[in-house]
């Protein structure tokens, strides 16, 4: 049995847990230790049975509840030796240097971190591999290309970017800089980008698209969701699940048997 939730997603902070046979893997941490806390109890996660913590990248948000949620939390950080080092407060704790193209094992989980475009350090997306299959995880990044690809072919669930509406950032009132910065092959997936990526990578054994890091300026829901089953019913898809993660609210858990 494999378990997913979203506990935060977006420029304000992400996180997200995977489970199985009764472990977990929390994916980024960029939410505070409390609301974390909050949030794992209501699932009925015991700290204990989190046997790693990784991170994508350095960014705010997807590190800023480190140090005060390992203060509670034992697990290993695990992280490749760029975003390591671009943490300012990573908090007490084991620390695990991992390097893209490199699986490792952590509990019953199995892990591919695979090399993404944006501009961090070093940052990754993870494969988490176990007995029920593959979850993917593909945000932040500018572009997609064969590695990201690869990575994500075969998953079970697939947690992917659909940042902006591309017409909705270069009409809305972000500086040029950062319109740019956000476009760019170094940036954030536009919905168009996620939905091309969806295209060629959706197959029979995808049961969930989990739509993610949504900015709240220049997106909307609706309009992610919508182009996202667009591509899915006319490849028909219609029957995978298809959620957009949210920035404050958690997500159902998903359960794959
Ligand atoms: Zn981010
Ligand atoms: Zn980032």
């Amino acid at each position: 049995m494999l378990e997913l939730c979203s506990i935060a997603s977006g420029s304000k902070g992400n996180a997200y847990v995977v489970g199985a046979e009764g472990s977990y893997l929390l994916i980024d941490c960029g939410i505070s230790a409390r609301r974390l806390s909050r949030a794992l109890g209501r699932m009925g996660v015991a700290l204990e049975s989190i046997e790693g913590i990784l991170v994508t990248h350095e960014h705010r948000d997807h590190v800023s509840g480190l140090e005060n949620f390992r203060k509670k939390c034992p697990a290993p950080l695990c992280g490749t030796y760029g975003t390591l080092d671009g943490i300012s407060r990573p908090g007490p704790g084991p620390t695990h240097a991992i390097e893209a193209g490199r699986e490792f094992a952590v509990g019953p989980f199995r892990v591919h971190p695979f090399s993404v475009q944006h501009d961090a350090e070093d940052p990754v997306g993870f494969r988490v591999e176990c007995e029920a299959g593959p979850v993917a995880f593909a945000t932040d990044l500018g572009r997609v290309d064969g590695t990201v690809r690869r990575a994500i072919a075969g998953a079970r669930a697939l947690v992917i970017e659909s940042n902006h509406e591309e017409e909705m950032l270069r009409a809305g009132s972000y500086p040029w800089y950062l319109k740019e910065r956000i476009l760019s092959d170094f940036g954030h997936l536009s919905n168009r980008a996620s939905q091309a990526t969806l295209a060629g990578s959706a197959h029979e054994g995808l049961e969930a698209v989990l739509l993610a890091h949504l900015s709240a300026e220049n997106n909307r829901p609706e309009i992610a969701l919508a182009g996202a089953r667009r591509v899915l019913r006319a490849n028909r898809w219609e029957g995978v699940k298809l959620l957009v993660v949210e920035q404050e609210a958690e997500g159902e858990v998903l359960v794959f048997r």
